[in-house]
């Protein structure tokens, strides 16, 4: 592993991110006045590869966008953001589009229309390559299963950790084969429910280490819940914030902790980092948008207060 800055690559779904804030999410047939807009880089892929190079890993994104003006802004801003794009597909058509409106509960509506990420249908040798030149492979469920079954393979083939995110759940029943290639599998309670049947965070991890080797079910605002085969249970608390905005909490908590742990911390640490990086996240607005840099975690993580942005 490079010393202290892990080499990261994540394969994954990106979008352009369109959210609007609204009062009351307007019904069939209806028209509302939003209170406020912005555009983010979105979709699980690209928000994971932000979350962990702003955490300080170096990353390279695998995915896809089109050949449109939002595939030329998503790669500006992925660059921007320190991500590696020479590896993503410019693809001809639509770039991956998500449609969110935010009620002033925090309640979120959101349409995704797929577009260059439903072009994946596998790897190429060279990305596969990538992903074997890495320390630590991430992947969610956004791609089509054979792209996320593929880029586990390559990255268990070549001894790579690998560390999944089954979002969205109901897309894609999980096989265990997939399961098999999964060294740390980080479901949401939903998802860890829809996985096993079990409601109970600590009987849901007991289930799913029958199906991989450590798992960390993140719980909201109530922390996480992180279990292995050689260890207890642990419970880490959430960060006591005001949130705003909950969307890409997990996947800025999925890249800093997996920053934290290939950078050499223990579990309880690197849990206590995510989490303050996440806590962070949801004080903003948007996917990435709120995402902290590694100087900021560092800052609650120690106790200091955190200084504004500029
Ligand atoms: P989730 O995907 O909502 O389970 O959140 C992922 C992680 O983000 C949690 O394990 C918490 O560490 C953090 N988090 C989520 N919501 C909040 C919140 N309201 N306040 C503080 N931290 C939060």
């Amino acid at each position: 592993m490079s010393l202290g800055r892990p080499r990261i690559s994540v394969c994954g779904s990106i979008n352009m991110d369109h959210v609007s804030y609204v009062r009351v999410a307007p019904g069939a047939g209806e028209t509302v006045v939003g209170q406020g807009f912005h555009e983010s880089v979105g979709g699980k892929g690209a928000s994971q590869a932000v979350a962990a190079a702003r955490a300080g890993g170096s990353v390279e994104i695998i995915g896809a966008v089109g050949d449109d003006t939002y595939g030329l802004l998503l790669r500006s801003s992925l660059m921007d953001a320190a991500v590696g794009t020479s590896g993503l597909r410019s693809i001809a058509g639509r770039t991956g589009m998500a449609h969110i409106v935010v009620d002033d509960q925090g309640e979120n509506a959101v349409v995704v229309v797929p577009g260059a990420n439903a072009s994946m249908t596998g790897l190429t040798k060279v990305e596969e390559q990538r992903i074997a030149l890495s320390d630590v492979f991430l992947t969610q469920l956004e791609l089509p299963m054979t792209v996320v079954e593929a880029g586990l393979r390559a990255a268990r083939g070549a001894g790579v950790k690998t560390v999944l995110t089954p979002a969205p759940v109901l897309t894609a029943p999980l096989t265990q084969t997939v399961l098999d290639y999964v060294d740390v599998l980080v479901p949401n309670i939903h998802e860890a429910e829809v996985l096993t049947g079990e409601p109970y965070p600590l009987k849901a991890a007991h289930a799913l280490l029958d199906a991989v080797p450590e798992v960390v079910i993140t719980l909201g605002a109530d922390g996480c819940l992180h279990l292995d085969r050689e260890g207890l249970p642990l419970w880490i608390p959430a960060f006591n914030v005001a949130a705003k905005d909950t969307s890409g909490a997990r996947d800025t908590f999925v890249g800093a902790f997996t920053v934290a742990r290939m950078a050499g911390r223990s579990v309880v640490p690197a849990l206590r980092w995510a989490s303050a990086a996440a806590a962070i996240a949801v004080q903003g607005q948007g996917a990435t948008n709120a995402m902290p840099h590694r100087a900021e975690i560092d800052r609650l993580f120690a106790g200091t207060p955190r200084q504004r942005r500029p």
